[in-house]
């Protein structure tokens, strides 16, 4: 029998993490602003590792928050009606987004579209218009964007576009 696997994590539970680590800083930073109060100069002294602490946490809570978007994004791009290619892209312009660090942005001239986070490498969730079919027959969805970049790059793929067949709601 197989090994079972590790269960992913859900955002709920990185959610759980980061609410958990609010109260700590909360805590924290009580405790630094008694520290702060105290009339004995070392314990004043002592608030200041404290307030650092406080800051390192919600750094942290600041980390796992983004995680939990991230890992929402990938969750939602798996619906089978949404396109499968693994990068974002500008829902004007297609294949034209630069990212560095936690932001992205579409290159095409005079478009000010722009994001918080790193859309070229977060899966794209466009709507799926095409089934792309490449020489091993393995298929995936294609949102309009990502069909006409296929189409392009001549791969071998085949496209076939969904408006062909019968439509309903
Ligand atoms: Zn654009
Ligand atoms: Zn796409």
């Amino acid at each position: 029998m197989p090994e079972p696997t590790t269960p992913e994590p859900v955002p709920a539970e990185l959610r759980a993490l980061a609410a958990e680590a609010d109260a700590l800083a909360e805590r924290t930073a009580e405790m630094a602003a008694r520290l702060e109060a105290a009339d004995d100069g070392h314990l004043q002294r002592l608030a200041q590792p404290m307030s650092k602490a406080t800051g390192d946490l919600a750094d942290y809570t600041g980390e796992i928050a983004k995680t939990a978007a991230y890992l929402t994004r990938v969750r939602v791009s798996r619906d089978p009606h949404l396109c499968d290619v693994p990068w974002g892209i500008c829902p004007i312009h297609g294949v034209t987004l630069h990212s560095l660090g936690d932001r992205a942005w579409c290159t095409a001239t005079g478009c000010g579209n722009s994001w918080d986070y790193d859309r070229l490498h977060t899966p794209c969730a466009e709507p799926a218009v095409a089934i792309a079919t490449d020489r091993d027959d393995v298929t995936g969805s294609l949102c309009s964007a990502h069909a006409s970049d296929a189409e392009r790059r001549l791969d071998g793929c085949r496209i076939e576009y969904l408006d062909h067949r019968a439509k309903n709601g």
